[in-house]
């Protein structure tokens, strides 16, 4: 028997990375999941990555920046799951910079995606867990947002947004036995950090206590331990998944 067992999760970013180990972490442990992801491509194959595991899936390519398509996309998920138990607003970019150089595109692009995108799958999604009286929300944060970082105006400012997001949430719909919880990793090895180069890697692994970059897989992990029932009295949370880079 798995934590999950025959709940529905929807999440974002599935394609790659992060949001992919959190796909396969919850098929593994009995969930459905629909992959939402950017490229087609992506999402169908973790969705068969998925499926390769016993479990349901669907594949869901569109922009989460975008209002309309995450509200058509979140009522046809609806539809042919009769419900949704998990949201995991994973899906995120960077356009590093330092701010006299950051340009207004990059600027929105990043706020669109990361903090908007969560806004537009939440609102789109959380009828749904009023009318079921159950739900577990979780917002992919970063370390960015907790401690800033020099080069990430537009990032942490998305991610330190999240929380706050997070945390009032939390205290609207607690009632209803609804949770809302954040994660934020640290320095996870992915197509994200993929362009460090190896000296500022180094650099950065020094600062961390537990040495070195984190996996998907941890992500994934307190991802479960959110979505799961033994965070059933938890909400309004943040949990650093950043070998103690941020304590
Ligand atoms: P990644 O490998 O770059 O993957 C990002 C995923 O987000 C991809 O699946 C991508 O879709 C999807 N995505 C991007 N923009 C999208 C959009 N507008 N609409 C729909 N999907 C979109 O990133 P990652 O490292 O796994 O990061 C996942 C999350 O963790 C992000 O929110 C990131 O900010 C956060 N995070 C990461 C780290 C880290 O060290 N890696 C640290 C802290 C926080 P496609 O595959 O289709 O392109």
């Amino acid at each position: 028997m798995g934590q999950l067992d025959h709940q529905i999760a929807v999440v974002t970013g599935a394609g790659r990375g992060i949001g992919r180990a959190i796909a396969l972490r919850f098929a593994a442990e009995g969930a459905d999941v629909v992959c939402v992801s950017r490229t087609a491509a992506n999402a169908d194959h973790v969705a068969d990555e998925v499926r390769a595991l016993g479990r349901r899936a669907w594949a869901r390519a569109l922009d989460v920046s975008d209002a309309q398509a995450v509200a058509d996309a979140a009522g046809q998920i609806v539809a042919e799951t009769g419900r949704v138990d998990i949201l995991i607003n994973n899906a995120g970019v960077t356009r590093d910079g330092l701010l006299l150089r950051m340009t207004e595109a990059d600027w929105d692009l990043v706020l669109d995606t990361n903090l908007k995108g969560a806004f537009n799958f939440t609102k789109a999604l959380t009828r749904t867990f009023l009318k079921q009286r159950a739900g577990r929300i979780i917002q992919i944060t970063s370390v960015s947002g907790l401690l800033g970082n020099a080069g990430q105006c537009n990032y942490a400012a998305s991610k330190a947004a999240l929380i706050g997001f997070t945390k009032s949430l939390a205290r609207e719909l607690g009632s209803r036995g609804i949770t809302v919880n954040a994660l934020a990793p640290g320095f996870i090895e992915t197509d994200m950090t993929a362009a460090l180069p190896g000296e500022a890697r180094q650099e950065l692994s020094k600062r961390i206590p537990l040495g070195g970059f984190g996996q998907p897989e941890d992500v994934a992990y307190a991802a479960l331990f959110l979505a799961g029932p033994a965070a059933r009295y938890i909400t309004g949370q943040v949990l650093a998944v950043d070998g103690g880079l941020a304590m």
